[in-house]
């Protein structure tokens, strides 16, 4: 089945380097969206909700922390898989992001092999 998916970073040049590594993975799909904080991406996401969504933490506006908190109180946005990519690795932070809602968690730097092993279960 057809997926969308959603990179949210605030540095443009990471969202380039986010879609052309999930291309180099083999994943496919049929639509793709970017936004630059946790915020914009809501307001996106509203207007137009995606299947996977891969989410930086530290971002100005809204973090990608507060995003998920807010994304799991949205109808839209219940179904939609939201896995985070960033460079923070403490074990505390991801465990609490885990347990807002967040569906996967990828560490920069990341391998399209990463990509792959992390998104495949959402692609039936
Ligand atoms: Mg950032």
């Amino acid at each position: 089945m057809a997926k969308s998916l959603m990179i949210v970073d605030d540095s443009a040049t990471m969202r380039k380097i986010i879609m052309r590594t999930v291309r180099m993975s083999g994943l496919e799909f049929d639509r793709t969206e970017e936004a630059g904080n946790g915020k914009e991406a809501l307001e996106k996401l509203q207007a137009s909700p995606v299947d996977i969504v891969l989410c930086d933490i530290n971002m100005p506006e809204m973090s990608g922390t507060e995003m998920v908190k807010e994304a799991r109180k949205i109808d839209c946005c219940q179904a939609t898989k939201i896995i985070m990519v960033s460079t923070e690795s403490a074990e505390e932070l991801i465990n609490s992001v885990m347990a807002d809602g967040a569906n996967g968690y990828i560490t920069k730097p990341f391998t399209p092999e990463k990509f792959q092993e992390k998104l495949a279960p959402f692609m039936n």
